[in-house]
């Protein structure tokens, strides 16, 4: 099988363009996070690198490193935020697996793995979006 090729047009590369706007928790020179807009959990975040890449087969070893590195620090944010000792780590490799949007992108989910809701089902509303990313932006920031 092979992998898709990279569409520079998916909605991932176009918010690292500033092209659509995100409800960002974090960025750095190599990944941006922010909140999924239909989480499977209260304070469901992506993690994607500032790297074209489809999935995991295609990142670069800097760039896979640095989305751990972020990962870490938005995982000890949400903890801090939500209260939660469960945190899923997911990541979907290809449309057979479910995944819906091709850049690569790591779900951190604070929830329990039977409790966790339906996959890209509900959006969320957009005030507590904006209030989760605040207060995880902030407890990143306090570290
Ligand atoms: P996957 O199916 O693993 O590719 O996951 C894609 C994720 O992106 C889903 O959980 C969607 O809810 C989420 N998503 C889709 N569009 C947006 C968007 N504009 N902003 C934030 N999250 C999004």
């Amino acid at each position: 099988m092979t992998v898709k090729a990279y569409q520079e047009d998916n909605i991932f590369a176009k918010m690292l363009l500033g092209e659509i706007p995100c409800h960002k928790v974090y960025e750095d020179d190599k990944t941006l996070a922010f909140m999924d807009i239909m989480p499977q959990a209260k304070g469901h975040v992506l993690i994607i690198p500032k790297q074209k890449a489809v999935e995991l087969s295609q990142l670069e070893p800097e760039y896979a490193s640095a989305v751990l590195m972020t990962a870490k620090k938005v995982m000890q944010a949400q903890r801090k935020v939500f209260d939660r000792e469960g945190i899923i780590q997911m990541q979907l490799n290809g449309a057979e697996a479910g995944q819906t949007v091709f850049h690569y992108h790591v779900h951190l989910i604070p929830t329990n793995i039977h409790e966790l809701g339906k996959h890209a089902a509900k959006q969320a509303d957009m005030a507590e979006l904006v209030q989760q990313a605040k207060q995880l932006a902030e407890a990143i920031e306090q570290a």
